[in-house]
């Protein structure tokens, strides 16, 4: 599966805080290291073994990785909130490396979709919102009502 850009991949960044819409989770794969691996396994308190049956893709091989399965179209750590704009990761703090360094920004196309899908909102050439006041306005309020991540 292919897994997400890095920032070197993204010529021009328009930042904005990670609204969570989990489009990003849906369409990648993380791949994890061995010790990814254990330190999350710990953080479940599961062993390493438990977790490899469990959460890993077994029919995907490169060596000293895994790559964490995927369920029902995403992450198999994505969970939903009570918010159905809103996805949450289970193992946020204990995250991989490959997702720690996934910045969000509206020139991501995973970004731009998540927008569109979950608040109805599009983004001009110059990075400005466009949609209704009343939805802009809306987004903005979840953003500062802590929805971003
Ligand atoms: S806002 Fe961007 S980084 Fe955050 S979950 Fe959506 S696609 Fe991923």
């Amino acid at each position: 599966m292919e897994e997400p850009r890095t920032d070197e991949d993204v010529p021009e960044r328009i930042e904005i805080p990670c609204f969570r819409c989990g489009v990003c989770c849906m369409e990648y794969s993380p791949r994890v290291t061995a010790a990814e691996a254990e330190h999350i396994a710990d953080s479940l308190g599961v062993s390493l073994e438990n977790f490899l049956e469990r959460y890993v893709d077994d029919s995907w091989f490169e060596p000293g990785f895994y790559l964490i399965d995927n369920q029902d179209g995403a992450c198999i750590f994505l969970a939903d909130t009570e918010d159905s704009r809103v996805f949450s990761c289970l193992i946020h703090p204990v995250r991989p490396e490959v997702c720690r360094e996934w910045q969000p920004g509206l020139e991501r196309k995973e970004c731009l979709e998540g927008l569109e899908k979950c608040w109805g909102l599009s983004v001009d050439s110059s990075g400005q919102l466009q949609g209704s006041e009343a939805k802009i306005q809306e987004f903005q309020s979840a953003l500062k009502s802590g929805k971003s991540l």
